[in-house]
């Protein structure tokens, strides 16, 4: 038979369901059509796998027709599902259900409950998908800049904001063999973040949103390559460059720092810091970089690391075939010494140079646009 014709008769067969476009199924009324663009981005999550029609497929029977392509993937889906849902090592831990999403790169559990988010309240459940969200651009962004393969990824990273800090003390020394005051991460091989609300100083989605972004560049890039956290291997400021700027650049600015205690009072210049560093800059003619390239993460002076970032700032923009080869020597355990000069083709100060120059070039001095290059 002609092919024309084949098509008509398909045509003519399946006029009975436009309601699902021959699919065989139609979306589940249950969620509103932003929470479906929202599910679509995640692998898993457990709020949409409890909805009783869909049961997380987020599609239903047509009822219009006996089925059709959409069928089979909604069961092959809800297998997945199925296989996913039994209760993880927290879940066991703990005893009970959580508010879990699973993406990518990374394993969420946010049971926070409902947090302010600007005007307006959300719930853990929406908060989810906002974290989900954050944390998988920074990965997209960490994959591009060092170039990572598919195989290069030792581990899901887990990370955790809990409502009550009792959870939060529960899961500490269990999962992250510690126990403190505050949010702690847990480096290199299995990495985790834990985290608690509480008011007022870390009680609203843009704080746990931002310190989810920062962290989720730091657990990724102790664990990319080789399960090994480079902050005391002279990559200390590459570890803070690094947190900082895809935090910097989903939000616009950056309010998390690389340091042990649990909440700084202060944020330098506002988080918003082309403008600062390059002011900075321009006053303090000493050299920086010899020091600062130096040290370790959790000693590094709010200002310091804001010289960290702005480095980090130039390299991917003008040096970004070369951030690959240098973490892979800090991940080597290659001399510090040798990596910057080798990979980059000059001496720390001449390097310092460079940068100043380019920051003189492309820092406003006021806002935060990168201005063209002249
Ligand atoms: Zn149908
Ligand atoms: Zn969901
Ligand atoms: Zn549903
Ligand atoms: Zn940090």
């Amino acid at each position: 038979m002609h092919v024309l014709a084949l098509a008509l008769l398909a045509l003519v067969q399946d006029d009975g369901c436009r309601r699902c476009e021959h699919r065989g199924v139609v979306p589940c009324g249950r969620h509103s059509e932003e929470s479906l663009e929202a599910e679509s981005r995640v692998l898993f999550c457990a709020f949409a796998a409890a909805c009783e029609d869909c049961r997380g497929t987020l599609v239903v029977d047509c009822k219009r027709c006996a089925g059709g392509p959409g069928t089979a993937e909604a069961g092959a889906r809800r297998q997945a599902i199925e296989a996913w849902l039994p209760r993880d090592e927290v879940e066991r831990f703990l005893g009970r259900d959580l508010m879990r999403v699973e993406t990518e790169r990374y394993r969420l559990v946010v049971e926070s409950g409902p947090i302010q988010d600007g005007k307006k309240r959300i719930d853990a459940h929406v908060l989810a998908h906002h974290l989900a969200d954050d944390v998988e651009f920074v990965a997209r962004r960490l994959a591009q800049d060092f170039r990572l393969q598919p195989d290069e990824y030792r581990a899901k990273m887990r990370m955790w904001v809990w409502g009550d800090p009792k959870d939060h003390a529960a899961v500490m020394p269990e999962f992250l063999h510690a126990s403190g005051p505050g949010e702690f991460g847990y480096l290199g091989r299995d990495p985790v973040l834990s985290s608690w609300t509480e008011s007022p100083f870390f009680d609203e989605a843009i704080e746990v949103r931002t310190l989810f972004a920062h962290k989720a560049g730091h657990l990724l890039l102790s664990n990319v390559i080789r399960e090994l956290w480079i902050g005391d291997l002279g990559g200390g400021w590459l570890d803070v460059a690094v947190g900082h700027s895809y935090e910097y650049e989903r939000f616009g600015h950056t309010r998390n720092y690389c340091i042990e205690e649990a909440t700084v009072p202060s944020n330098y210049a506002g988080g918003i810091w082309r403008a600062a560093v390059r002011a900075r800059l321009e006053k303090e003619p000493e050299p920086f970089l010899p020091r600062v390239l130096k040290e370790r993460p959790g000693a590094m002076r709010q200002e310091d690391q804001a010289l960290c970032w702005s480095f980090l700032d130039y390299l991917r923009l003008e040096r970004a075939e070369a951030l690959r080869p240098i973490l892979a020597d800090y991940k080597a355990k290659r001399e510090p010494r040798e990596v910057l000069p080798d990979r980059l083709g000059a001496s720390v100060l001449e390097l310092e140079a460079v940068w100043r120059a380019w920051v003189k070039d492309r820092y406003p001095k006021k806002g935060d646009e990168l201005q063209e290059a002249r």
